[in-house]
Formats: structure tokens, C-alpha cells, sequence
């Protein structure tokens, strides 16, 4: 574990994963429609904090629920819309989304821990430095995303990862934000 960087400004850049970091997760599931999108506790304010920090503010996420047919990338589409007019409403933004709908055992597949969606949002965005950013998330595999593009690793809630993959744990996003504002300020 390292510290977080205290030079954070808005040459930096935030990633952050989806189900379990900005929505509940849904066990075993997807989340197909817009109404089973439900916020994370205090994730919009995060993202308002986030804002004013960060220079990109993109999400990676990998939602196979389109390879296994059961979602379309229209309902995939309809859900973020919910997600990201919530954001606004609290002063909060996201640049972009990069999602993977590829089904977990398809070669070359784009999904994280693949640097694929890492690629997409440098295409989009080349100011993004991946030694100036920061992968939240909340499993192994988004560790393993973050390290293998140079990130720093930042880890929320209780799973279970080998340490030399985390350089940062926290409870949930709320305390990322307010650590990051303090460290800044
Ligand atoms: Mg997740």
C-alpha cells in the first residue's frame, strides 16, 4: 500500500468501475433496467467532489449480460442515462462510459482486466496519463486493470484481494472522496 498522491489536480484522471463502486451490485444478475439502478450511499456528492478535482472522469465496466443476450445495449444505454442525469443533478459528472459486453471465456476479449477500455477512453481523451490516474473498484480484476496500465489501485468495500495489488483500500466511495478532498486542499 502507498499513499495517495497529494499532486492530484486536474491533469490527473479518475477510472471507476461500475456495479459495487457507483450501483448496488445485483448478486448472481444484471442490471437490465433503469429502475434497478440504484445509487451506492452518497455516490452522487462523491462524484460533485470528484469533479472539481479531476480532469477526466471516466467509468469502465464490464457487463456481459449483453453477450449472454439477456440486456441490449438500448437497455444498457437507457440505465446509464438514468445514472448520469442523477449524477448532474448533484453537481457531479462522468466524461464518459466504456463498457465491455463480451462474455467471459471469449479470447481477446475487451473486458478488464484487458487494457482494452483503458485504450478506448486514452483514444478519447489522449490527454488521459495513465501514471496520473487512479482505477477504483471493487474487485481483483479492476486492481489488476489498474496495475496493468500503470494506475494506482484504489479498492472499496471488503473484498478479498492479494495485497501487492491495492495501493489504496476504503469502505466505499464517499470515503474516497473525502480523503481525496483533504489530501488536496
Ligand atoms: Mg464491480
Amino acid at each position: 500500500m502507498t499513499p495517495i498522491p497529494e499532486n492530484i489536480n486536474k491533469s490527473w484522471s479518475l477510472f471507476l468501475d461500475r456495479d459495487g463502486v457507483i450501483n448496488r451490485r445485483i448478486a448472481g444478475g444484471y442490471v437490465r433496467l433503469p429502475e434497478e439502478f440504484i445509487f451506492l450511499p452518497r455516490v452522487p456528492e462523491s462524484l460533485a467532489v470528484f469533479g472539481r478535482i479531476f480532469g477526466r472522469i471516466v467509468i469502465v465496466t464490464n457487463q456481459q449480460g449483453i453477450g449472454k443476450g439477456l440486456m441490449d445495449e438500448k437497455q444498457l444505454e437507457a440505465v446509464h442515462q438514468k445514472m448520469l442525469k442523477g449524477l448532474e443533478k448533484a453537481g457531479g459528472r462522468i466524461d464518459a462510459v466504456f463498457y465491455c459486453p463480451d462474455l467471459a471465456d471469449k479470447p481477446d476479449t475487451c473486458r478488464k482486466p484487458s487494457s482494452f477500455l483503458a485504450m478506448e477512453a486514452k483514444k478519447q481523451f489522449p490527454e488521459i496519463d495513465f501514471r496520473k490516474s487512479i482505477m477504483v473498484g471493487d474487485t481483483e480484476t479492476d486492481m489488476i486493470f489498474g496495475r496493468n496500465a500503470g494506475m494506482v489501485t484504489v479498492l472499496v468495500g471488503d473484498g478479498t484481494v492479494p495485497q501487492e495489488m491495492v495501493d489504496f483500500k476504503v469502505r466505499d466511495l464517499f470515503s474516497f472522496a473525502l480523503l481525496i478532498k483533504k489530501n488536496v486542499e
